[in-house]
């Protein structure tokens, strides 16, 4: 299926919105402002100005309304393997983490399947470094993401992940373990079609990666790739990224229901103090189910409640 989006600005858009409102359509998606359907086109507004033109007609409709944004600025300055030519068009899975530096709340993984056709599409959705974009953007783009790809989700909430940090695992254990196993049910999902390539972003180079998964029954080698700021180098790790962190702060948004505030991301003074509190009022136990409890952020939150 063919997709075009433009980004265009507010008069353009009223043109869109005036051309098709006799095809309107409800579209309940986040994000979708106006979206309309032709007998073989499907026509999205979004909030972000971006308009995604879908399906036979595509190239017709999208004619009309201008060119097609400029792709990113090549990236140096990244470890990890060489990339073949061409390789931010081709189609590949990415995988990325996210809440491995937070006190509060899991470790999440993604991998998303991005194929080359829709590669412009993740593209323009606005699909990059989840570090790059603020959480309100990442709520709004993730959802879309996950509906116009394949991918896996895992989600390591903190009492497991305490249970089997204590039993020695390190951090980047769990990540390979994580990342081996969402790359493998997202190979299983799109099966029989293939990857071209598998694109890890790097936090371990390959050996230590592959030693750490090495008692795994699937462990997945053909066509993986590492590289660092593999944000950058293909929309999939960045829509993983983004499906991850999404993951993640709704995670967080649950941990805050069950204490009835914001919790604090990151690992810093802030978090000592707050979790100083939830032992105050609900007893180290509880603490502990929402933590990451061998971080030094526990030791300080008991220093701290000594002193009050
Ligand atoms: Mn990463």
């Amino acid at each position: 299926m063919t997709n075009i989006v433009h980004i265009l600005n507010a008069a353009q858009i009223e043109q869109v919105i005036t051309k098709y409102a006799a095809n309107k359509v409800e579209r309940k998606a986040p994000g979708v402002v106006f979206a309309a359907k032709l007998p073989d086109t499907s026509i999205t507004v979004y909030k972000s100005n971006k308009v995604m033109f879908q399906g036979a007609g595509a190239a017709r409709e999208a004619a009309v309304f201008g060119e097609v944004a400029a792709t990113a600025p090549k990236v140096t300055n990244t470890k990890g393997d060489t990339l073949p030519d061409n390789f931010e068009n081709m189609s590949v899975i990415g995988s990325d983490e996210t809440g491995t530096g937070d006190y509060f709340g899991p470790i999440t993984v993604a991998a998303v399947y991005v194929p080359a056709n829709k590669v412009p599409l993740i593209k323009e959705l606005g699909a990059k470094d989840s570090k790059q974009i603020n959480d309100t953007i990442v709520r709004e783009i993730a959802p879309l993401i996950m509906q116009s790809c394949t991918y896996s989700l895992l989600t390591l909430r903190n009492p497991r992940y305490n249970e089997i940090q204590a039993k020695g695992y390190s951090q980047g254990k769990i990540k390979a373990l994580l990342h081996n196993q969402a790359i493998a049910k997202v190979l299983e999902k799109i099966a029989p079609e293939k990857p071209q390539y598998i694109l890890i972003d790097q936090f371990a180079e390959r050996g230590i990666y592959y030693n750490h998964i090495k008692t795994q029954k699937l462990i997945i080698r053909e066509n993986v790739l590492f590289s660092t700021k593999a944000e950058q180098l293909h929309v999939a790790v960045a829509a993983a990224s983004i499906i991850a962190r999404y993951a993640f702060l709704l995670e967080m948004d649950k941990i805050g229901e069950q204490f009835g505030m914001p919790i604090q991301k990151g690992a810093g003074a802030k978090v000592d103090e707050q979790a100083a509190r939830i032992i105050k009022k609900y007893g180290k136990e509880t603490l502990q189910s929402v933590t990451k409890w061998h971080f030094a952020n526990t030791t300080k939150a008991f220093a701290k409640l000594k002193k009050h």
